[in-house]
Protein backbone atom coordinates (compact mmCIF):
# COMPACT_ATOMS: atom_id res chain seq x y z
CA UNK A 1 0.00 0.00 0.00
CA UNK A 2 2.78 2.39 0.82
CA UNK A 3 4.38 1.99 -2.36
CA UNK A 4 1.34 2.12 -4.65
CA UNK A 5 0.70 5.48 -2.58
CA UNK A 6 4.78 6.82 -2.61
CA UNK A 7 4.40 5.52 -6.72
CA UNK A 8 1.23 7.40 -7.34
CA UNK A 9 2.82 11.02 -5.66
CA UNK A 10 5.83 10.28 -7.78
CA UNK A 11 3.47 10.08 -11.17
CA UNK A 12 1.56 13.11 -10.26
CA UNK A 13 4.13 15.11 -9.43
CA UNK A 14 6.00 13.85 -12.52
CA UNK A 15 3.27 14.97 -14.67
CA UNK A 16 3.30 18.61 -12.84
CA UNK A 17 6.92 18.77 -13.09
CA UNK A 18 7.84 17.92 -16.51
CA UNK A 19 4.78 18.29 -18.56
CA UNK A 20 1.57 19.32 -19.24
CA UNK A 21 -1.08 16.58 -17.46
CA UNK A 22 -1.75 14.44 -20.12
CA UNK A 23 -4.98 14.27 -21.59
CA UNK A 24 -4.89 10.80 -21.96
CA UNK A 25 -4.70 10.46 -18.13
CA UNK A 26 -6.96 7.89 -16.52
CA UNK A 27 -8.01 7.11 -13.28
CA UNK A 28 -5.95 4.39 -12.66
CA UNK A 29 -3.82 5.00 -15.62
CA UNK A 30 -3.21 6.38 -18.95
CA UNK A 31 -4.41 6.22 -22.44
CA UNK A 32 -2.08 7.37 -25.42
CA UNK A 33 -1.98 6.60 -28.90
CA UNK A 34 1.55 5.89 -29.47
CA UNK A 35 3.55 4.20 -26.25
CA UNK A 36 7.58 4.58 -26.15
CA UNK A 37 8.65 2.23 -23.69
CA UNK A 38 12.35 3.45 -22.71
CA UNK A 39 13.55 7.19 -23.23
CA UNK A 40 17.39 6.10 -23.95
CA UNK A 41 19.15 6.65 -27.23
CA UNK A 42 16.07 5.10 -29.18
CA UNK A 43 13.02 5.82 -27.45
CA UNK A 44 14.02 9.79 -27.32
CA UNK A 45 14.87 9.73 -30.69
CA UNK A 46 11.95 8.06 -31.84
CA UNK A 47 9.57 10.22 -29.91
CA UNK A 48 10.77 13.55 -31.02
CA UNK A 49 10.38 12.35 -34.69
CA UNK A 50 6.96 11.53 -34.39
CA UNK A 51 6.42 14.59 -31.90
CA UNK A 52 6.62 16.40 -35.05
CA UNK A 53 3.96 14.70 -36.76
CA UNK A 54 1.83 13.98 -34.70
CA UNK A 55 -0.24 16.02 -31.75
CA UNK A 56 2.30 15.20 -28.95
CA UNK A 57 0.39 14.83 -26.15
CA UNK A 58 -0.80 11.91 -28.06
CA UNK A 59 2.73 10.07 -26.93
CA UNK A 60 3.66 8.92 -23.76
CA UNK A 61 7.48 7.86 -22.72
CA UNK A 62 7.17 5.52 -20.09
CA UNK A 63 10.87 5.83 -18.14
CA UNK A 64 12.06 5.50 -14.91
CA UNK A 65 15.77 7.78 -14.88
CA UNK A 66 16.17 10.98 -13.67
CA UNK A 67 19.12 11.35 -16.34
CA UNK A 68 19.77 10.57 -19.57
CA UNK A 69 22.84 9.35 -20.36
CA UNK A 70 25.56 9.09 -23.28
CA UNK A 71 27.02 5.98 -23.19
CA UNK A 72 29.88 6.44 -25.53
CA UNK A 73 31.10 8.51 -23.36
CA UNK A 74 31.78 6.36 -20.38
CA UNK A 75 35.11 5.22 -22.31
CA UNK A 76 36.44 8.84 -22.50
CA UNK A 77 35.53 8.86 -18.89
CA UNK A 78 37.55 5.90 -17.70
CA UNK A 79 40.23 7.34 -20.00
CA UNK A 80 40.24 10.34 -18.32
CA UNK A 81 39.88 11.81 -21.51
CA UNK A 82 36.46 13.96 -20.29
CA UNK A 83 34.86 14.31 -16.86
CA UNK A 84 32.17 12.54 -15.63
CA UNK A 85 29.64 15.09 -15.89
CA UNK A 86 29.96 14.99 -19.37
CA UNK A 87 27.56 11.89 -20.05
CA UNK A 88 24.57 12.84 -18.47
CA UNK A 89 21.81 15.30 -19.06
CA UNK A 90 18.22 15.41 -17.15
CA UNK A 91 15.89 13.43 -18.65
CA UNK A 92 13.66 16.14 -18.98
CA UNK A 93 15.76 18.34 -21.22
CA UNK A 94 15.94 15.69 -23.68
CA UNK A 95 12.33 14.76 -24.20
CA UNK A 96 10.87 16.45 -26.98
CA UNK A 97 8.34 19.13 -25.35
CA UNK A 98 4.59 18.44 -25.17
CA UNK A 99 5.17 14.35 -24.87
CA UNK A 100 3.55 13.07 -21.69
CA UNK A 101 6.73 11.45 -19.58
CA UNK A 102 5.42 9.14 -17.18
CA UNK A 103 8.45 8.67 -14.49
CA UNK A 104 7.48 4.70 -13.38
CA UNK A 105 8.77 1.55 -14.96
CA UNK A 106 7.29 -1.00 -17.23
CA UNK A 107 6.57 -3.78 -15.57
CA UNK A 108 4.35 -6.49 -17.84
CA UNK A 109 3.75 -6.04 -21.35
CA UNK A 110 -0.18 -7.31 -22.43
CA UNK A 111 0.01 -7.30 -26.21
CA UNK A 112 -3.11 -8.91 -26.94
CA UNK A 113 -4.78 -6.46 -25.04
CA UNK A 114 -2.50 -2.96 -25.91
CA UNK A 115 -1.95 -2.67 -22.59
CA UNK A 116 2.04 -2.29 -20.22
CA UNK A 117 1.55 -2.60 -16.63
CA UNK A 118 4.02 -0.09 -14.75
CA UNK A 119 5.55 -1.02 -11.53
CA UNK A 120 3.75 1.71 -9.44
CA UNK A 121 0.73 -0.55 -10.87
CA UNK A 122 -0.65 1.34 -13.12
CA UNK A 123 -2.38 0.59 -16.69
CA UNK A 124 -0.96 2.47 -19.98
CA UNK A 125 -3.30 1.73 -23.00
CA UNK A 126 -1.90 2.54 -26.15
CA UNK A 127 -2.76 2.23 -29.93
CA UNK A 128 0.97 1.61 -30.99
CA UNK A 129 3.58 0.84 -28.81
CA UNK A 130 7.89 1.22 -29.34
CA UNK A 131 9.94 -0.96 -27.17
CA UNK A 132 13.14 0.80 -26.80
CA UNK A 133 14.53 -0.84 -23.40
CA UNK A 134 18.11 -1.12 -23.95
CA UNK A 135 19.79 -4.16 -23.05
CA UNK A 136 21.04 -4.49 -18.96
CA UNK A 137 24.26 -5.69 -17.21
CA UNK A 138 24.21 -8.84 -16.10
CA UNK A 139 26.64 -8.56 -13.14
CA UNK A 140 25.66 -11.39 -10.65
CA UNK A 141 25.45 -13.87 -13.81
CA UNK A 142 29.29 -13.43 -12.42
CA UNK A 143 30.10 -14.48 -9.30
CA UNK A 144 31.94 -12.29 -6.97
CA UNK A 145 31.64 -9.44 -9.89
CA UNK A 146 29.54 -6.75 -8.54
CA UNK A 147 31.16 -7.31 -4.81
CA UNK A 148 34.59 -6.62 -6.34
CA UNK A 149 33.20 -3.65 -8.63
CA UNK A 150 31.92 -2.45 -4.94
CA UNK A 151 34.82 -2.44 -3.56
CA UNK A 152 36.65 0.07 -4.28
CA UNK A 153 40.93 -1.56 -3.84
CA UNK A 154 39.84 -4.72 -5.82
CA UNK A 155 41.49 -3.30 -9.08
CA UNK A 156 38.00 -4.35 -10.64
CA UNK A 157 36.44 -2.33 -12.86
CA UNK A 158 34.29 -2.23 -16.43
CA UNK A 159 33.06 1.03 -18.36
CA UNK A 160 29.61 -0.42 -19.19
CA UNK A 161 28.07 2.21 -16.50
CA UNK A 162 28.62 5.89 -15.43
CA UNK A 163 29.81 5.47 -11.82
CA UNK A 164 32.27 2.06 -12.60
CA UNK A 165 33.79 4.13 -15.75
CA UNK A 166 34.74 6.61 -12.86
CA UNK A 167 36.41 3.69 -10.67
CA UNK A 168 37.97 2.48 -13.90
CA UNK A 169 39.74 5.78 -14.55
CA UNK A 170 40.86 5.21 -10.96
CA UNK A 171 41.88 1.42 -11.34
CA UNK A 172 44.02 2.66 -14.95
CA UNK A 173 46.06 5.33 -12.89
CA UNK A 174 46.73 3.45 -9.87
CA UNK A 175 47.70 0.53 -11.68
CA UNK A 176 51.60 -0.23 -10.83
CA UNK A 177 52.12 -3.43 -12.95
CA UNK A 178 52.00 -7.17 -12.97
CA UNK A 179 48.49 -8.68 -14.50
CA UNK A 180 46.36 -6.47 -16.64
CA UNK A 181 43.13 -8.55 -17.76
CA UNK A 182 40.43 -7.18 -19.85
CA UNK A 183 37.41 -9.54 -20.69
CA UNK A 184 34.71 -10.14 -23.27
CA UNK A 185 31.93 -12.41 -22.93
CA UNK A 186 30.42 -14.88 -25.18
CA UNK A 187 27.06 -13.45 -25.15
CA UNK A 188 26.56 -10.33 -27.74
CA UNK A 189 25.45 -6.80 -25.84
CA UNK A 190 26.12 -3.61 -27.06
CA UNK A 191 28.83 -1.91 -28.59
CA UNK A 192 31.23 -4.73 -28.60
CA UNK A 193 34.25 -2.25 -29.88
CA UNK A 194 34.41 -0.87 -26.07
CA UNK A 195 35.82 -3.62 -24.54
CA UNK A 196 39.00 -3.17 -26.44
CA UNK A 197 38.98 0.61 -26.84
CA UNK A 198 39.54 1.01 -23.47
CA UNK A 199 42.50 -1.77 -23.27
CA UNK A 200 44.45 0.09 -26.20
CA UNK A 201 44.07 3.45 -23.93
CA UNK A 202 44.73 1.86 -20.95
CA UNK A 203 47.75 0.42 -22.38
CA UNK A 204 48.96 3.63 -24.25
CA UNK A 205 48.47 5.80 -20.69
CA UNK A 206 50.65 3.06 -19.00
CA UNK A 207 53.04 2.95 -21.90
CA UNK A 208 53.08 7.39 -22.22
CA UNK A 209 51.95 8.80 -19.12
CA UNK A 210 53.27 5.96 -16.16
CA UNK A 211 56.24 4.58 -18.25
CA UNK A 212 55.24 1.31 -16.48
CA UNK A 213 54.22 -1.04 -19.81
CA UNK A 214 57.24 -3.06 -19.26
CA UNK A 215 56.33 -4.18 -15.73
CA UNK A 216 52.33 -5.32 -16.91
CA UNK A 217 51.70 -8.10 -19.13
CA UNK A 218 48.07 -7.49 -20.97
CA UNK A 219 45.83 -10.51 -22.25
CA UNK A 220 42.41 -9.88 -23.78
CA UNK A 221 40.60 -12.76 -22.72
CA UNK A 222 37.57 -13.48 -25.28
CA UNK A 223 34.20 -15.59 -24.74
CA UNK A 224 34.42 -15.57 -28.76
CA UNK A 225 36.30 -17.10 -31.70
CA UNK A 226 37.32 -13.82 -33.17
CA UNK A 227 38.73 -10.48 -32.46
CA UNK A 228 36.11 -8.48 -34.38
CA UNK A 229 33.14 -9.87 -36.37
CA UNK A 230 34.15 -8.42 -39.77
CA UNK A 231 37.31 -9.60 -41.20
CA UNK A 232 38.69 -6.55 -42.68
CA UNK A 233 38.89 -4.55 -39.21
CA UNK A 234 40.12 -8.23 -37.63
CA UNK A 235 42.72 -7.80 -39.89
CA UNK A 236 44.13 -4.24 -38.33
CA UNK A 237 43.09 -4.91 -34.89
CA UNK A 238 45.57 -8.12 -35.11
CA UNK A 239 48.40 -6.09 -36.34
CA UNK A 240 47.24 -3.40 -33.25
CA UNK A 241 47.28 -6.35 -30.68
CA UNK A 242 51.11 -7.94 -32.01
CA UNK A 243 52.38 -4.52 -32.36
CA UNK A 244 51.45 -3.45 -28.40
CA UNK A 245 52.36 -7.19 -26.91
CA UNK A 246 48.88 -7.75 -25.76
CA UNK A 247 48.13 -11.95 -25.50
CA UNK A 248 44.67 -12.80 -26.99
CA UNK A 249 43.08 -15.83 -25.62
CA UNK A 250 39.53 -16.97 -27.76
CA UNK A 251 36.67 -18.61 -26.04
CA UNK A 252 37.76 -17.97 -22.88
CA UNK A 253 34.72 -16.53 -20.69
CA UNK A 254 34.86 -14.98 -17.79
CA UNK A 255 32.93 -16.89 -15.20
CA UNK A 256 33.39 -16.35 -11.63
CA UNK A 257 35.85 -14.34 -9.43
CA UNK A 258 36.79 -15.92 -5.82
CA UNK A 259 39.68 -15.18 -3.81
CA UNK A 260 41.13 -12.65 -5.84
CA UNK A 261 41.74 -14.44 -9.06
CA UNK A 262 39.48 -14.56 -12.05
CA UNK A 263 38.16 -17.64 -13.27
CA UNK A 264 38.12 -18.74 -16.95
CA UNK A 265 36.05 -21.30 -18.96
CA UNK A 266 37.36 -22.37 -22.40
CA UNK A 267 35.16 -24.38 -24.92
CA UNK A 268 35.44 -27.50 -23.33
CA UNK A 269 34.36 -26.27 -20.28
CA UNK A 270 37.50 -26.37 -18.55
CA UNK A 271 38.24 -23.98 -15.99
CA UNK A 272 41.45 -21.96 -14.89
CA UNK A 273 42.09 -19.50 -12.33
CA UNK A 274 44.20 -16.57 -13.41
CA UNK A 275 45.42 -13.77 -10.80
CA UNK A 276 45.71 -9.99 -11.59
CA UNK A 277 45.98 -6.76 -10.61
CA UNK A 278 43.82 -5.01 -12.56
CA UNK A 279 40.82 -6.42 -14.26
CA UNK A 280 38.18 -4.90 -17.14
CA UNK A 281 35.06 -6.88 -17.24
CA UNK A 282 32.73 -6.52 -19.91
CA UNK A 283 29.82 -8.09 -17.69
CA UNK A 284 26.94 -10.29 -20.18
CA UNK A 285 24.06 -8.31 -20.93
CA UNK A 286 20.28 -9.27 -21.87
CA UNK A 287 17.32 -7.27 -22.28
CA UNK A 288 15.53 -6.32 -19.22
CA UNK A 289 12.99 -8.46 -17.04
CA UNK A 290 9.77 -7.85 -18.06
CA UNK A 291 10.61 -7.66 -21.98
CA UNK A 292 12.26 -11.01 -21.75
CA UNK A 293 8.64 -12.18 -19.33
CA UNK A 294 6.54 -11.43 -22.42
CA UNK A 295 6.99 -14.84 -24.47
CA UNK A 296 5.08 -13.86 -27.14
CA UNK A 297 7.04 -10.25 -28.16
CA UNK A 298 10.60 -12.04 -27.69
CA UNK A 299 12.64 -14.73 -29.18
CA UNK A 300 14.63 -17.53 -26.12
CA UNK A 301 17.22 -15.15 -25.50
CA UNK A 302 14.28 -12.16 -24.75
CA UNK A 303 14.89 -9.77 -27.27
CA UNK A 304 11.70 -8.09 -29.36
CA UNK A 305 11.20 -10.32 -32.39
CA UNK A 306 10.80 -7.65 -35.20
CA UNK A 307 11.73 -7.81 -38.86
CA UNK A 308 14.92 -7.01 -39.65
CA UNK A 309 14.30 -4.57 -42.40
CA UNK A 310 10.89 -2.36 -41.13
CA UNK A 311 11.39 -3.51 -37.11
CA UNK A 312 7.69 -3.76 -37.12
CA UNK A 313 7.42 -6.50 -34.68
CA UNK A 314 6.62 -10.05 -36.46
CA UNK A 315 2.99 -11.19 -34.50
CA UNK A 316 2.06 -7.79 -33.63
CA UNK A 317 1.41 -5.22 -36.30
CA UNK A 318 1.11 -2.40 -33.77
CA UNK A 319 4.12 -3.30 -32.42
CA UNK A 320 7.75 -1.47 -33.33
CA UNK A 321 11.20 -2.14 -32.13
CA UNK A 322 14.33 0.12 -31.81
CA UNK A 323 17.73 -0.25 -30.54
CA UNK A 324 19.55 -2.60 -28.38
CA UNK A 325 16.59 -5.10 -27.36
CA UNK A 326 15.42 -6.05 -30.55
CA UNK A 327 16.70 -9.40 -32.23
CA UNK A 328 17.80 -7.47 -35.64
CA UNK A 329 21.48 -9.38 -36.37
CA UNK A 330 23.35 -6.17 -36.38
CA UNK A 331 26.37 -4.27 -34.35
CA UNK A 332 24.42 -3.09 -31.14
CA UNK A 333 25.39 0.94 -31.38
CA UNK A 334 23.81 4.35 -30.98
CA UNK A 335 25.23 4.47 -34.57
CA UNK A 336 22.54 1.61 -35.64
CA UNK A 337 19.67 3.54 -33.58
CA UNK A 338 20.05 6.44 -35.95
CA UNK A 339 19.75 4.68 -38.99
CA UNK A 340 16.79 2.45 -36.90
CA UNK A 341 14.99 5.57 -35.61
CA UNK A 342 14.35 6.88 -38.69
CA UNK A 343 13.24 3.81 -40.41
CA UNK A 344 10.64 3.14 -37.73
CA UNK A 345 9.19 6.44 -36.89
CA UNK A 346 8.54 6.44 -40.41
CA UNK A 347 6.84 3.17 -40.67
CA UNK A 348 4.80 3.78 -37.40
CA UNK A 349 3.39 6.54 -38.85
CA UNK A 350 2.13 4.71 -41.96
CA UNK A 351 0.89 2.01 -39.62
CA UNK A 352 -0.91 4.95 -38.23
CA UNK A 353 -2.55 5.91 -41.32
CA UNK A 354 -3.59 2.50 -41.95
CA UNK A 355 -0.66 1.78 -44.86
CA UNK A 356 2.02 -0.95 -45.05
CA UNK A 357 5.48 -0.18 -43.52
CA UNK A 358 7.56 0.82 -46.51
CA UNK A 359 11.22 1.78 -45.45
CA UNK A 360 13.58 -0.63 -44.59
CA UNK A 361 16.73 -0.62 -42.32
CA UNK A 362 19.71 -1.84 -44.27
CA UNK A 363 21.67 -3.13 -41.04
CA UNK A 364 23.80 0.09 -40.84
CA UNK A 365 26.18 -0.33 -37.67
CA UNK A 366 29.63 1.49 -36.78
CA UNK A 367 32.20 1.17 -34.23
CA UNK A 368 34.77 3.85 -33.67
CA UNK A 369 37.47 2.57 -32.25
CA UNK A 370 40.71 4.71 -30.31
CA UNK A 371 43.91 2.78 -30.75
CA UNK A 372 45.43 4.79 -28.57
CA UNK A 373 44.61 8.31 -27.38
CA UNK A 374 46.34 9.97 -30.89
CA UNK A 375 44.73 7.18 -32.98
CA UNK A 376 42.11 4.72 -34.01
CA UNK A 377 40.01 2.98 -36.89
CA UNK A 378 36.52 3.26 -37.69
CA UNK A 379 34.48 0.49 -38.98
CA UNK A 380 31.34 0.93 -40.46
CA UNK A 381 29.15 -2.70 -42.27
CA UNK A 382 25.77 -3.25 -42.99
CA UNK A 383 24.21 -6.69 -42.35
CA UNK A 384 25.95 -10.13 -43.79
CA UNK A 385 28.91 -7.83 -42.54
CA UNK A 386 29.03 -6.09 -45.26
CA UNK A 387 31.70 -3.01 -45.76
CA UNK A 388 29.70 0.75 -45.90
CA UNK A 389 32.75 3.38 -45.52
CA UNK A 390 31.74 6.98 -45.35
CA UNK A 391 35.03 8.48 -45.88
CA UNK A 392 36.99 8.16 -48.60
CA UNK A 393 39.88 6.49 -47.14
CA UNK A 394 40.55 2.93 -45.66
CA UNK A 395 39.20 3.16 -42.55
CA UNK A 396 40.54 0.02 -41.35
CA UNK A 397 43.84 1.73 -40.86
CA UNK A 398 44.96 3.63 -38.19
CA UNK A 399 44.30 7.31 -38.31
CA UNK A 400 43.54 10.94 -36.41
CA UNK A 401 40.17 11.36 -37.21
CA UNK A 402 38.51 8.79 -35.11
CA UNK A 403 40.06 10.83 -31.91
CA UNK A 404 38.03 14.30 -33.12
CA UNK A 405 34.95 12.09 -34.07
CA UNK A 406 34.52 10.82 -30.67
CA UNK A 407 35.60 13.59 -28.59
CA UNK A 408 33.53 16.46 -30.54
CA UNK A 409 31.80 15.11 -33.36
CA UNK A 410 29.95 12.39 -31.76
CA UNK A 411 28.29 13.79 -28.97
CA UNK A 412 27.25 16.82 -30.81
CA UNK A 413 25.36 14.96 -33.08
CA UNK A 414 24.08 12.83 -30.36
CA UNK A 415 22.79 15.33 -28.32
CA UNK A 416 21.57 17.96 -30.79
CA UNK A 417 20.66 15.98 -34.07
CA UNK A 418 19.93 11.93 -32.91
CA UNK A 419 17.85 12.72 -29.81
CA UNK A 420 15.97 15.42 -31.33
CA UNK A 421 15.60 13.20 -33.67
CA UNK A 422 17.29 15.04 -37.06
CA UNK A 423 19.99 12.81 -37.86
CA UNK A 424 19.22 9.65 -39.85
CA UNK A 425 23.07 8.24 -39.90
CA UNK A 426 25.46 9.07 -42.46
CA UNK A 427 24.27 7.59 -45.96
CA UNK A 428 23.70 11.64 -47.03
CA UNK A 429 27.48 12.67 -46.59
CA UNK A 430 28.64 9.53 -47.69
CA UNK A 431 26.88 9.74 -51.15
CA UNK A 432 28.59 13.58 -50.97
CA UNK A 433 32.60 12.34 -50.58
CA UNK A 434 32.28 8.90 -51.09
CA UNK A 435 29.87 7.72 -53.39
CA UNK A 436 31.35 4.31 -53.80
CA UNK A 437 31.41 3.44 -50.04
CA UNK A 438 34.16 0.63 -50.32
C1 LIG B 1 30.75 1.81 -22.77
C2 LIG B 1 29.89 1.99 -23.98
C3 LIG B 1 30.46 2.53 -25.14
C4 LIG B 1 29.69 2.68 -26.27
N1 LIG B 1 30.26 3.23 -27.39
C5 LIG B 1 29.52 3.43 -28.48
C6 LIG B 1 30.09 4.07 -29.64
O1 LIG B 1 31.27 4.44 -29.65
N2 LIG B 1 29.31 4.25 -30.72
C7 LIG B 1 28.00 3.85 -30.74
O2 LIG B 1 27.34 4.08 -31.75
N3 LIG B 1 27.43 3.24 -29.66
C8 LIG B 1 28.15 3.03 -28.55
N4 LIG B 1 27.57 2.43 -27.44
C9 LIG B 1 26.24 1.79 -27.54
C10 LIG B 1 25.06 2.76 -27.41
O3 LIG B 1 25.19 3.57 -26.27
C11 LIG B 1 23.78 1.93 -27.33
O4 LIG B 1 23.77 1.04 -28.41
C12 LIG B 1 22.54 2.82 -27.40
O5 LIG B 1 22.47 3.65 -26.26
C13 LIG B 1 21.28 1.96 -27.50
O6 LIG B 1 20.13 2.74 -27.41
P1 LIG B 1 18.76 2.10 -26.84
O7 LIG B 1 17.74 3.16 -26.93
O8 LIG B 1 18.50 0.79 -27.48
O9 LIG B 1 19.09 1.76 -25.32
P2 LIG B 1 19.50 2.76 -24.16
O10 LIG B 1 20.08 4.01 -24.70
O11 LIG B 1 20.32 1.95 -23.22
O12 LIG B 1 18.10 3.14 -23.49
C14 LIG B 1 17.26 2.22 -22.85
C15 LIG B 1 16.34 3.01 -21.92
O13 LIG B 1 15.34 2.13 -21.41
C16 LIG B 1 15.11 2.48 -20.05
N5 LIG B 1 14.52 1.34 -19.36
C17 LIG B 1 15.15 0.23 -18.89
N6 LIG B 1 14.26 -0.58 -18.30
C18 LIG B 1 13.05 0.02 -18.41
C19 LIG B 1 11.73 -0.34 -18.01
N7 LIG B 1 11.46 -1.49 -17.39
N8 LIG B 1 10.73 0.51 -18.30
C20 LIG B 1 10.95 1.68 -18.96
N9 LIG B 1 12.19 2.07 -19.36
C21 LIG B 1 13.22 1.25 -19.09
C22 LIG B 1 16.49 2.85 -19.53
O14 LIG B 1 16.40 3.65 -18.36
C23 LIG B 1 17.07 3.61 -20.71
O15 LIG B 1 16.82 4.98 -20.64
C24 LIG B 1 28.31 2.28 -26.27
C25 LIG B 1 27.75 1.76 -25.10
C26 LIG B 1 28.52 1.61 -23.97
C27 LIG B 1 27.89 1.06 -22.70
Amino acid sequence: MGLNLQCLNRSVKSIRRYGKVCRACLNDGYRCKVLVVGGGAGGCSVASRLARRMEPDDIIVLEPSRLHYYQPMFALIAAGIRPSMKSHRPMKSVLPKGVCWVRDQAQEFDPCNNIVITKCGKKIEYDFLLVALGVKNDYDKIPGLRHALNYPYSGVCTIYSDAYSVKTWCCIRNFRGGHAIFTFPKTTGKCPGAAQKIMYLADDYWRQEIKMRSMANITYNTGGPVLFGIEKYAKELHRVVKSRCIAVNYCTDLVALDDGKAVFEDGNGTKISLPYNFLHVTPPMSPPCCLKACQSLVNEAGFLTVDQHTLQHTTFPNVFGVGDCTDTPNSKTAAAVAVQSAVVSRNLLSCIEGKPPQYKYNGYSACPMMTSYNTGIISEFLYDKKICETFPFDQSKEGRLVVYLNKYVFPYLYWNRLLKGKYDGPANIRRLINPLGK
